[in-house]
């Protein structure tokens, strides 16, 4: 009976799926108030927006292949590729953390922990089949705004035409795409392309040998012992999650982690996925990858690749892996919009496009020396006091950074490790973007016992040259 009900609703969701697809029927010439090429987070609000004051819309979205090979559906890569998954599989590793802890809690574990191994293809069927789901919600919502949504490949013609490569299938015999061409005219065009991974230049030809975060998510196979190239936010969150799902990880990036990012907050987060079983080597440069069906495999049982990486000193080593992540950083991916044809501008180099409004990545606003007071504390969460008495000692993992204007106390930063960071500095962000004064912060009652409110009993400046060691609890 629960088969039955299965199929029928796989059926019913099939069909469904097609439905919306197949409800996007255009012709050539057709017009729109906004054509947006892109279908992710930002091309699909816009897209939302403009329906909202009855506009004619129409989103064409295709995600050209990795060169392995993934391609997904509309989303983007947040939805695809990075965010969700990326939570979710930190989600797969962080129970496996818990579970340790829960015997400290009195739950009897049996001494079987270690023995509980993750499924991989269950955790990529699972994650898969939530994507799927949030892939139908947005065709569905898009639907209901009568937004049209295409897939396929937008090219410009000219400043308001646009072609659109629809992609209907592909040939069996040799996988290429089936298509059709329409052009489409658009009084306001949206260009949402996002950005796609890039891989080092050296050693040439790596790529043959690489995945990227595209491809992390729809591996069939587990990835095994995994080097990791690049330290900044891709390499790590990949790099903390793989560990976490048992798999020995080591990272190797060119100069230091987070590279733009504040050190003192880089070096925590460092210490900490040392002690979690992570490997790096900073400063180095790969300079040499065979997969081990060369000569070198005889030392190896599995299949992989050896890498060869040197250090700044010149020293080289030498490791076998499974896997190569490369998370060297992603360009805009404007390769078929052909926006010469459209007149617009933009960084041959990087593709980055320029954009009048958009002006305010705020390079030229920045604080430095004098202007500012660094505010900053560590403390321990109390969910670590009693299963990590091994850590307990150690009060320097976690830690707080509030960067001020110092004449008008105005709070232009906040940094935070631990726990739940990302929810805990998410209600900050909104405070910070409305004005929120260093003051304003210290006079706001703090909810005990909570990790946030540390932020609450922030006071030692750095300057004061103060221990900013943890305050006692409840003070
Ligand atoms: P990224 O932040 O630019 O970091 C690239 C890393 O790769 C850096 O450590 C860089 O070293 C290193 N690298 C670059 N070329 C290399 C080479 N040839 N050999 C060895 N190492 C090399 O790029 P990403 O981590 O791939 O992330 C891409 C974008 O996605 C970023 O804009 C990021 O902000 C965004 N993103 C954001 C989030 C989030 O907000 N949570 C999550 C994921 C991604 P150097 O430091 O020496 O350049």
């Amino acid at each position: 009976m629960f088969q039955y009900t299965f199929i029928t609703t796989v059926l019913l969701f099939t069909f469904l799926n097609n439905l919306l697809y197949s409800s996007t029927v255009i012709n050539n010439g057709d017009y729109f108030n906004l054509i947006v090429i892109g279908g992710g987070s930002a091309g699909l609000a816009c897209a939302k927006e403009a329906a909202k004051y009855n506009k004619s819309v129409i989103v064409l979205d295709y995600t050209v292949p990795s060169p392995r090979g993934t391609s997904w559906g509309v989303g983007g890569t947040c939805v695809n590729a990075g965010c969700i998954p990326k939570k979710l599989f930190h989600q797969a590793s962080l129970l496996k953390k818990y579970l340790h802890d829960m015997e400290f809690y009195g739950w009897e574990m049996n001494n079987n922990i270690d023995k509980i191994k993750n499924s991989w293809s269950s955790l990529i069927e699972n994650v898969g089949n939530y994507i799927s789901s949030l892939r139908w919600k947005i065709r569905r919502d898009l639907n209901l705004m009568n937004i049209k949504l295409l897939q396929a490949i937008g090219t410009f013609i000219d400043h308001n035409t646009v072609n659109a490569k629809i992609i209907t299938g592909k040939l069996e015999y040799d996988q290429k795409l089936k298509f059709k061409n329409v052009t489409i005219r658009g009084e306001n065009i949206l260009i949402a392309v996002g950005t796609r991974p890039t891989f080092p230049k050296k050693p040439v030809g790596i790529s043959k040998y690489c995945i990227t975060s595209d491809d992390l998510f729809y591996l069939e196979q587990p990835p095994g012992k995994t080097a990791v190239i690049g330290a900044g936010y891709i390499g790590l969150e990949c790099a903390g999650f793989l560990n976490g799902l048992g798999f020995p990880v080591k990272v190797i990036t060119r100069s230091v982690l987070l590279r733009n990012f504040d050190q003192d907050m880089v070096n925590l987060v460092k210490q900490y996925m040392i002690k979690d079983g992570i490997t790096f080597c900073t400063k180095c440069e790969v300079i040499n990858v065979v997969p081990t069906n060369s000569s070198e495999q005889l030392k190896y049982d599995k299949t992989g690749y050896i890498v060869t990486w040197r250090d700044e000193r010149g020293r080289e080593y030498r490791d076998f892996f499974n896997t190569i992540l490369c998370a060297t950083g992603r360009l805009p991916f404007i390769d078929n919009l052909n926006l010469r044809k459209a007149g617009v501008n933009y960084d041959n180099t990087t593709g980055k496009i320029y954009t009048a409004n958009e002006k305010t990545s705020v390079q030229n606003i920045f604080a430095a020396g004098d202007v500012i007071s660094v505010y900053h504390g560590y403390y321990y969460p109390l969910e670590w006091e009693m299963p990590r008495a091994d850590g307990g000692g150690d009060n320097s993992l976690c830690y707080i950074k509030v960067i001020s204007l110092k004449r008008s106390d105005k709070i232009i930063g906040v940094h935070f490790t631990g726990p739940h960071a990302g929810d805990v500095i998410q209600g900050f962000a909104v405070a910070v973007k409305n004005g929120l004064t260093v003051r304003q912060l210290q006079n706001s009652v703090g909810i005990h016992p909570t990790i946030a409110e540390e932020f609450t009993r922030i006071s030692i400046t750095k300057r004061s040259g103060l221990s900013p060691r943890q305050l006692s609890c409840c003070s």
